[in-house]
């Protein structure tokens, strides 16, 4: 069976179509990144509720037979996560291969977005802390965390990244710690906020890194934590997509954060809108003690197979029987965010030795480095 590749209308593709179309303004050219099995870290255990009764969701692997991602739910919590995935110091080697040193931001319109979605963190914080220090974890840019220097606030930035980090330090003067949020040695009672703005979803460790935030608040600081939704962001190219680490629900996140000592003070729905990016958004202020009480699922809806299902949505012809994985085979890595340009080939669906429905991609031209 032949099938050319759906094209699916999702959240996902909104943004994976942006980031495309920028790099195709800035005339990138294809990359080829290599991986090894030494570049892989493995998650057996539900990284949220520790549950280690997981399902293999999708897995991607090279023509070697390298697995290099691959992401399993949890059958307790239903958080996806990657089970398989390349480590932080991989993504460091990739970042520093694209990095141009130059100090002009990637996409302005993006950072236009970003302002005015930061502006509305601001008047939720404000109501409860209208001043204070504040450390934006995952700050891209910097465009966002400067609206809050702008009112008065004393910020600093979290971000990994070689250019956007410099862009940070050199072009807006803000203090910049150039790691991530799990490598990140804060001191105790450092800060009053702490943004994490679509970045929790991106770390290794989650629950260890809410503990890390506790530890980094005063007493009662606050959080704004925001993610997209698993059950709004999440179709078949989900397991394609290498950035994110976690796809939480409301459930499970809001469990999590109990768990680790915050108070939720309020939650907010972020609808798909031009311009904003989806999600769910939780107001957190930092307890003494965290919450004892198991993780029950209570809404009947959300199920492993409503997950499995979300994990074949818009493949269409090609899904392979709910209780199988989808199987994914790329010749190479060509985008580190996302593995590779689908519009450049297709998917074609094959019979592996095992008896299990393969998807391989066919490139367009196989000109490229291997
Ligand atoms: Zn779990």
């Amino acid at each position: 069976m032949t099938s050319a590749a759906p094209s699916p209308p999702s959240a996902l593709t909104h943004v994976l179509g942006r980031m495309e179309h920028c790099l195709e303004g800035r005339h990138e050219e294809h990359r080829c990144y290599p991986i090894r099995a030494e570049d892989l870290i493995f998650t057996a255990a539900c990284p949220v509720c520790g549950g280690t009764e997981t399902v293999t969701l999708v897995e991607v692997s090279l023509p070697s037979g390298l697995v290099f991602h691959s992401t399993a739910v949890c059958r307790s919590c239903l958080l996806a996560f990657r089970s398989v995935s390349p480590s932080y110091r991989w993504f460091q080697r990739c970042w520093a291969q694209i990095a141009t040193g130059s100090l002009e931001v990637f996409n302005p319109d993006l950072e236009i977005e970003r302002r005015n979605r930061y502006r509305g963190y601001l008047r939720l914080i404000q109501e409860h802390r209208p001043t204070g220090r504040v450390l934006d974890v995952g700050a891209a840019y910097g465009s966002g965390v400067q609206v809050f220097a702008e009112a008065g606030y004393q910020v600093s930035a979290l971000e990994p990244e070689n250019d956007r980090a410099h862009y940070i330090r050199q072009s807006l003067g803000i203090p910049v710690y150039q790691t991530v949020l799990q490598t990140f040695e804060g001191e105790s009672s450092a800060w009053e906020i702490i943004l994490l703005s679509h970045c929790l979803e991106h770390v290794d460790g989650p629950a260890e890194s809410l503990a890390k935030l506790h530890h980094w608040l005063v007493p009662n600081g606050l959080v704004y934590l925001e993610v997209p939704d698993l059950w709004d962001i999440v179709d078949w190219t989900d397991g394609l997509f290498m950035t994110h680490k976690s796809n939480f629900t409301q459930e499970n996140l809001s469990w999590l954060v109990r768990r680790h000592g915050f108070e939720i003070l309020s939650t907010r729905t972020i609808p798909r809108t031009a311009g904003e990016t989806s999600g769910f958004a939780l107001l957190l202020q930092r307890r003494d003690h965290g919450s004892d009480d198991p993780f029950v699922l209570a809404n009947p809806a959300e199920s492993l197979r409503a997950v499995q299902q979300q994990y074949r949505k818009d493949l269409f012809d090609l899904a392979p029987p709910l209780d199988q994985p989808v199987l994914l085979r790329v010749p190479y890595i060509d985008q580190f965010y996302h593995t590779i340009r689908r519009e450049q080939g297709r998917f074609q669906s094959v019979l592996t030795p095992a008896g299990q429905q393969r998807l391989d991609f066919i490139p367009n031209s196989y000109a490229d480095p291997l």
